[in-house]
Order: C-alpha cells, then sequence, then structure tokens
C-alpha cells in the first residue's frame, strides 16, 4: 500500500510540477521576447545540441534540450530579474560553451533548503 501511495504521490507531483512549468512557460515568453536574440518572424533563437551531442558520439557542450540564446550577458540578467519578479524560479545566466562567437542562456538556481 505504501509503495503505491507512493507512486500516486509522485504522478501528482509529477502533474503539479508540468502545470507549474505551463504557467512559466506563459509568464516567460513575453519577457524571453523582449530579451532573446529574436528570428525574423519575432520567435526566440534556441540553441540546440549538435547532432553528435545528440546521439552520444560527440561530447556534451551544454544543454541537451533547446535553449533560448542571449546576445549579451546584460540582456540575459536582466530578462532574469524579469523572469524572478514575475513569480517564476531565480534563475542565472551562463555563456554557452556550444557558442563560437559568444552567447548566454538562462538556468535555474537550485536553491538549498535550509531547513535540511
Ligand atoms: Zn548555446
Amino acid at each position: 500500500m505504501a509503495s503505491r501511495s507512493s507512486r500516486m504521490d509522485r504522478a501528482g507531483g509529477v502533474r503539479a510540477r508540468q502545470a507549474l512549468d505551463a504557467v512559466e512557460r506563459a509568464l516567460r515568453k513575453p519577457i524571453l521576447d523582449r530579451y532573446a536574440r529574436l528570428t525574423t518572424s519575432g520567435k526566440p533563437v534556441t540553441c540546440q545540441p549538435r547532432a553528435d551531442e545528440r546521439n552520444g558520439t560527440g561530447p556534451s557542450r551544454g544543454s541537451k534540450y533547446p535553449k533560448v540564446i542571449f546576445d549579451l550577458e546584460a540582456a540575459a540578467l536582466a530578462a532574469a530579474r524579469e523572469l524572478v519578479r514575475a513569480g517564476c524560479r531565480p534563475m542565472t545566466a551562463y555563456p554557452c560553451p556550444r557558442s563560437r562567437r559568444g552567447h548566454w542562456h538562462l538556468k535555474t538556481i537550485r536553491q538549498i533548503d535550509a531547513d535540511q
């Protein structure tokens, strides 16, 4: 019983996390549209893992998921500040190891639970 209950709690937790992710995506969009590098159609440009990273034949150079590109650290940090004010999880900027000319991404700061 305990393990079934535990599985259900995990499933509920995943659903809650997915719902929160959807809320965060909706909050993030107008902010990212303002600070990110945009396509000619006005959508944020993303950085994708190369084919050799995806299929495991080359070294991993960054996130395995597409990440929104910021041309400047200042733009990434400004977006991070606005995202936090909008209710998103705390984020910080980092230079992309994949970038040839230099671009930045945001990543969530994992907070340490002070109660642990
Ligand atoms: Zn990148």
